[in-house]
């Protein structure tokens, strides 16, 4: 990565004064607390699209001291996917709010159930968990439907 930076002719990565006492408890009983006095400009590969993105020394400084996110956690993201992750996942709950309400008419509904195992599968791309159980009765309505067509 050093030599990526070097080659491109960047600015030195920024830096930001680190103050432990603002993090979360937990992160206070980590060994970080105890020697880190500054956050540096990590550049990363974001792990969904691929493309190199910054989590910037002031960005650190806000996750970890003000809204207390612990010191271990790293960005694997970059930012349109993280919007992206986000917006899927309000979609899946969308999809899990309508199906508690209609079971039976979407038991039916093959596009309803594919449009929802299609969201699990864009989520899982994202790094979340796939939901297996719901991704197994998806698969097994679904094939029900194509079987009785
Ligand atoms: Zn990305």
């Amino acid at each position: 990565m050093d030599a990526l930076k070097k080659k491109r002719g960047l600015p030195p990565p920024a830096t930001a004064l680190a103050d432990p006492r603002q993090w979360s408890e937990k992160s206070q009983g980590s060994v970080a607390a105890s020697f880190r006095t500054h956050y540096t400009d990590q550049a990363y590969r974001c792990h969904a699209c691929r493309k190199e993105a910054l989590f910037s020394a002031a960005e650190q400084k806000f996750v970890y001291e003000v809204k207390k996110t612990h010191i271990d956690v790293r960005r694997v993201l970059c930012e349109a996917c993280w919007r992206e992750r986000r917006a899927v996942q309000g979609k899946i709950a969308a999809c899990e709010a309508q199906w508690a309400a209609s079971k039976p008419e979407l038991a039916l509904d093959a596009a309803f159930l594919s449009t929802w195992r299609a969201l699990l599968l864009e989520h899982h791309h994202y790094g979340a968990r796939l939901n297996r159980a719901t991704s197994n009765m998806l698969h097994k309505l679904l094939d029900r439907l194509v079987e009785a067509n």
